[in-house]
């Protein structure tokens, strides 16, 4: 016991929810609509959402920057760990699931801290550098498409600060990053992804097996 992570089957997984999650029940409406849709797999499970809002809270993070909205759980989750006057841009390309997202970010009167950009991210990312706003985010989550991960961490890492988090979703992808015969084109970015983030000394790095593995880096 200890050294490895322990595998959490479904009943321990119950039981960790059972003592830790705290909840709404605005989160878990949203949840319960984004399970029903074709996509509703991309949604970033409700402990993974707070361990999230955690780690706003520990850096006193002011601004954030969000790649891939979806449906906006993880939006909501992390606006409502800002304080008052705290923003989050968030990028997206999809207007039929960010329309759903801005129905619950009204409901839970956090619609005044999201600013949302619909245009593809990389854009929205360096037109903010262009405009002056390199070091000036806390946080960044990087949570779309999987070709691209490591242009969003490039300009992610510019955008936030020293001492700054990055936090980088579904790095596991459902364990087949490490099974040589998945070779899908997103398998392979995110194999790419993962080592060159794992040698990267901008970085402080931790890979935490949350939800579908988040990798956590900070900018030294
Ligand atoms: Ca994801």
């Amino acid at each position: 016991m200890g050294k490895t992570t322990l595998p959490l089957g479904p009943r321990l997984y119950q039981y960790l929810l059972s003592v830790s999650l705290r909840d709404s029940s605005i989160r878990r409406d949203l949840r319960n609509e984004t399970d029903k849709l074709e996509f509703g797999v991309m949604q970033i499970s409700p402990e993974q959402g707070q361990f999230m809002a955690l780690q706003i809270r520990l850096i006193a993070a002011k601004r954030i920057i969000e790649v891939g909205t979806f449906t906006g759980y993880s939006t909501l989750v992390m606006a409502e760990a800002l304080p008052e006057g705290g923003r989050i841009i968030t990028c997206d390309i999809d207007r039929e699931w960010t329309d759903r997202a801005q129905h619950y970010w009204e409901r839970a009167g956090m619609a005044n801290r999201i600013d949302l950009r619909l245009a593809p991210a990389v854009k929205t990312l360096q037109s903010l550098i262009d405009a002056g706003e390199a070091g000036c985010f806390d946080m960044a989550f990087i949570d779309a498409d999987k070709a691209n991960m490591l242009n969003y961490y490039e300009l992610c890492l510019k955008l936030v600060r020293q001492g700054g988090l990055i936090m980088i979703d579904n790095v596991l992808w459902g364990g087949s990053v490490a099974d040589e015969s998945y070779q899908s084109e997103d398998t392979k970015a995110i194999r790419r992804f993962n080592s060159f983030v794992h040698q990267d000394e901008r970085v402080d790095i931790s890979l935490v097996p949350i939800g579908d593995g988040l990798t956590l880096a900070r900018k030294r």
